[in-house]
């Protein structure tokens, strides 16, 4: 039986020709150097740090050079796969401001390159599949598990490289005839890739010949072991692996370059040669490394069982301001960002040039302390509006019942945002929505609490006796220094020194000094012994509200 009789009877109804695809799917209309990209998630539910690196280097890569960047769902292997699972990538995503051009989304898929869901392209790898058979490429193969389990124990025995090759690939050349019989019979069959022969006799992986080398867009030349595996392309219900549904999408989606994780690296050599197989030219691949952390002084893989931080939700329900995460990403992808952002302060991310050759290779550490230093800085730039907005909006998609408050009196949110922002030093220490809420939360009556306990120093009976002083001499027109006055005054009254230096020198001849009285009414005004500067909460409070806040402590 010759390979193409072969190929029309295990797909018989496949009628269209690899021509008619590529005719279908020709190259893309784009100006010179520009880069076609993809995210090829498996719908699997758990969104995480990695997608979001690997969208933004992805996406980087096209639009900053006039390029396609295009979202395929990999759903071959219906057991990992999770209802709206797609949806919520998309949506994430989004939040970052990682916008796709083309493929699938929530509303369905737009592009002319599709279907873009893996599932629904069936046909398409089945007609390339079919040419590899009918060119004894690749040929069907019915070893059952128990088998395949049985080449695998003996191969441990005799400690050998696992798998279907060489001897061990037994329907590779199976008489015609047979291969027939069991076809007609039913017997279920999946397509394996034949590896060339000439790889065998090339020597072990080691030898030179044996070996082959490619460039990497993030690790520049790799030299790796020519493939040796007859691994399936096509499984039992004609659904491609993953190995042969990326290089028949990529060739038919124009795909120039490939950023995926640095798992795929061993399987490189079988990529390449079933591009080879196909008489395609490969993209440029791009391997990355994995995120890590450091943990007890060691450094380890972000894991999804310990590590929060690793879901892309943790980002969200903390509040992290998406240009915040987007600006640390860029931080730990490109080495020479943090130089550009040094010479750049004022500009936006996006101005910044992403290059593959400066993502990292050997593990990125991803610290949360330095993700919140990066976040003050990106905050400072936000105007008190835009992070009033961002605020409130975060409140809300959170459910938090303080959403209500925030969204009350904007103007008020913005000016007790704005504390402190805008002098020479401004202040920086706004770094996520979690931790801003409970920064300003005693602005609000119905939040408000008295959370930190009095000066051990002043005599309980002092308290109230200060603060009704304080509120006699309380004046809302007064200025800093006129309201700093009355302070000091309020102290010597009291028997506490109007300076600090004047009980250091003398301590036996008061009870404590002017900071501790500034203290007593900071607690009754705040509910903490520390806060920003505190003239400018009360001139935010209001008059009314700081008395009030001054008589609930007689
Ligand atoms: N579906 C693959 C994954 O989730 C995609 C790898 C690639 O981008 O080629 O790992």
């Amino acid at each position: 039986m010759l390979y193409d009789e072969l190929a029309g009877l295990l797909f018989p109804h496949i009628d269209k020709t690899p021509e008619y695809y590529e005719e279908k799917y020709p190259a893309r209309a784009l100006p010179a150097g520009a880069r076609v990209t993809r995210l090829g998630p498996s719908p699997t539910g758990f969104i995480h740090l990695g997608n979001l690196y690997m969208a933004l280097a992805n996406e980087r890569l096209a639009h900053q050079s006039g390029g396609v960047f295009f979202l395929r769902i990999e759903d071959t292997d219906s057991r990992r796969e999770v209802e709206g699972a797609a949806e919520s990538l998309v949506a994430s995503l989004d939040y970052y401001g990682i916008r796709f051009d083309e493929g699938a989304s929530a509303e369905g898929e737009s592009g002319a390159y599709g279907p873009y869901r893996q599932s629904r392209r069936a046909e398409i790898y089945q007609c390339f599949v079919k040419k590899l058979v009918a060119e004894g490429k690749a040929y069907p193969c019915f070893l059952t598990e128990e088998e395949i389990a049985a080449i695998r124990g003996e191969q441990e025995a005799k400690k050998l490289m696992p798998g279907i090759y060489g001897a061990w690939a037994k329907h590779r050349d199976l008489p015609p005839e047979e291969v027939c019989r069991r076809i007609e019979a039913g017997a279920p069959w999946v397509i394996r890739f034949r590896a060339g022969r000439e790889v065998w006799l090339a020597g072990p992986d080691e030898a030179a010949e044996a070996r082959f080398s490619i460039e990497d867009g993030i690790r520049g030349i790799l030299t790796l072991p020519k493939n040796r595996m007859d691994v399936v392309i096509l499984k039992t219900g004609g659904l491609p692996t993953y190995h042969f549904a990326h290089v028949a999408d990529d060739h038919l989606m124009r795909t120039t370059h490939v950023i995926r994780g640095e798992e795929w690296i061993s399987s490189l050599p079988v990529h390449v040669a079933l591009f080879e197989a196909m008489g395609w030219t490969p993209p440029a691949y791009c391997h990355t490394t994995v995120l890590m952390k450091t943990d007890g002084g060691l450094k380890r893989k972000l894991s999804k069982r310990k590590d929060p931080e690793l879901s892309l939700e943790y980002y969200r329900k903390e509040g992290y301001h998406p240009l915040a995460v987007r600006e640390y990403l860029l931080t730990v992808s490109n080495s020479d960002f943090e130089e550009w952002r040094l010479a750049n302060p004022g500009a936006p991310a996006w101005d910044f040039t992403f290059t593959t050759d400066k993502m990292g290779h050997s593990g990125i550490l991803f610290d949360m302390d330095k993700l919140r230093d990066v976040s003050k800085e990106t905050l400072l730039k936000i105007p008190a509006s835009g992070l009033a907005d961002f605020l409130t909006e975060w409140a809300c998609h959170a459910g938090l019942p303080e959403a209500a408050h925030l969204q009350k009196d904007k103007a008020y949110l913005e000016k007790i945002l704005d504390i402190g922002r805008n002098g020479e030093k401004p202040r920086k220490d706004l770094a996520f929505g979690a931790q801003i809420l409970d920064f300003i939360r005693y602005f609000y009556d119905e939040l408000f609490q008295i959370e930190d306990p009095w000066p051990e120093n002043i005599p309980p009976g002092d308290i109230p006796r200060l603060l009704s002083g304080y509120l006699a001499a309380y004046s809302q027109a007064d200025d800093r220094t006129a309201w700093f006055e009355r302070i000091r005054v309020l102290a010597e009254e009291n028997g506490y020194a109007a300076k600090p230096k004047d009980f250091k020198k003398n301590p036996e001849r008061y009870k404590g000094h002017v900071g501790d009285v500034s203290t007593v009414i900071r607690i009754a005004l705040t509910g903490r012994a520390n806060s920003p500067d505190l003239w400018e909460i009360q001139q935010i409070l209001g008059e009314s509200r700081t008395k009030a806040r001054l008589s609930a402590r007689l």
